[in-house]
């Protein structure tokens, strides 16, 4: 391989090309990302750096005097690709031919239809949103979040610290059962409350009031919440729309196999952007955590030099932390592969507790509250676990 075009300035780009580098490869190497930003760490966008307790050098993610020998293109997107030919157009209106590609374009923020444009109303996914929010925050009294995922809950806490008045809605039981499974979210709600959050589960919003600035969230029962600040938190569906016309397969994200091979040779795909063959789960999932992005990366590296030859065992199964006030939530696997989950160590109402998921009597995830010298016991037996075919 003479040329390596990676597409993603971010962390998955950032550590395929550094393991790109570090197993050998000497060609050109091509970094294209749509942000001006050198790559920078997107988890403390929600915590440490929206309350202001970190700077934006504090997130950069390349070492000091890291040098990757990368052509680096920064502002310029690509806005197309032909996967036969591993041709790449650019949105300066270039175009860019490579024997090997690295499509790492990540997520993007699911927006509430109709708030396009509206001021006060935020999506957190780039600096550049999160600088908008938290210059917004420091001059706010009332804040509602719509979505209690992650980025929701983190920022419903982060608010909280803040000194906001904040008010989180969500559609289902609890914020985070999507991830963590009821149950075990419930304890998480309650944190939430303790801290002064108001909680809205199990309903739905149905406007954001306002003209050219936001004044409010309207629910579907008619009630009205005051707000000077909306966050939007509704997920984050995969950057892939450049590629409809690629020729490469899609689904949640692009389709690959074991290894981040894609259905074209000489191309693989990771992080956020991709969906990975999970043989424990007999079908393709997308990853959207950090940890899933930095251990793929290697797999991806040696995939794409060895030309899918070496077959590195893909890493497993899921990780992923979530800080909320003084709180460390860390989970490892499938809630929703368990036919049973029970707290073995600790007690929820004391916010420090671990929960084994089981399906069958074998443990398949494992959450940790404030628990961290256990769960990292758990989470290597888990690691190390021989795989149950789905
Ligand atoms: C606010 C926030 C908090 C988070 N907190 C946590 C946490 O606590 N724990 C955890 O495990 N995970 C967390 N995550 C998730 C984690 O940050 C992501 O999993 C990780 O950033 C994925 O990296 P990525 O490189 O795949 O995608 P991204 O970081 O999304 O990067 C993709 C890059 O590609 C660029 N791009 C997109 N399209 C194009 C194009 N066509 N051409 C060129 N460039 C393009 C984008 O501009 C972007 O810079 C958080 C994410 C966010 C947003």
């Amino acid at each position: 391989m003479r040329t390596v075009c990676v597409v993603g300035a971010s962390l998955a780009g950032l550590l395929t090309a550094r393991a790109l580098r570090a197993q050998g490869y000497a060609g050109r190497l091509v970094v294209i990302g749509e942000e001006r930003h050198r790559p920078y760490d997107r988890p403390p966008l929600s915590k440490d750096f929206l309350r202001g307790a970190l700077g934006e050098a504090d997130l950069a993610l390349e070492g000091e005097g890291e040098q990757l020998e990368a052509e680096w293109r920064l502002g310029v997107a690509a806005t197309g690709l032909d996967a036969a030919a591993r041709r790449i157009e650019l949105s300066d209106g270039g175009t860019l031919t490579a024997d090997g590609v690295v499509i790492a374009t990540g997520a993007a923020a699911r927006r509430l239809p109709g708030t396009e444009g509206m001021a006060g109303v935020h999506t957190l996914r780039t600096l550049d949103d999160a600088r908008a929010l938290r210059a917004d925050l420091l001059r706010a009294r009332r804040l509602v979040v719509i979505g209690g995922g992650f980025v929701g809950a983190e920022v419903a806490a982060t608010a909280r610290e803040l000194g906001l008045d904040v008010t989180l809605v969500e559609a289902g039981q609890a914020p985070m059962a999507a991830a963590l499974g009821p149950d075990m979210a419930a304890p998480i709600a309650a944190l939430h409350e303790r801290r002064g959050v108001r909680l809205l589960c199990g309903t739905q919003v149905a406007e954001v009031t306002g003209g050219d600035r936001v004044d409010g969230v309207r629910l579907a029962d008619g009630t009205l919440l005051p707000a000077d600040v909306v966050v939007v938190g509704i997920g984050a569906t995969p950057t892939i729309a450049w590629l409809a016309e690629s020729g490469l397969d899609l689904g949640d994200g692009v389709l690959c196999d074991e290894g981040g091979a894609t259905s074209a040779p000489g191309i693989v795909a990771v992080g956020d952007c991709a969906a990975w063959y999970d043989p424990a789960l007999g079908r393709h999932h997308r990853v959207e955590h950090w940890t899933g992005a930095r251990m793929r990366a290697v797999v991806a590296a040696r995939t794409l030099l060895s030309g899918g030859i070496e077959r590195p065992e893909p890493p497993r199964p899921a990780y992923f932390w979530s800080d909320q006030y003084d709180v460390k939530i860390q989970f490892i696997g499938h809630p929703h592969e368990a036919d049973s989950v029970s707290v073995e160590a600790g007690d929820p109402a004391e916010g420090s507790f671990l929960a084994v998921y089981r399906r069958e009597g074998l443990p398949v995830a494992v959450l940790g509250v404030n628990q961290v010298r256990l769960f990292t016991r758990w989470r290597r037996q888990l690691e190390t676990a021989p795989v149950q075919a789905g």
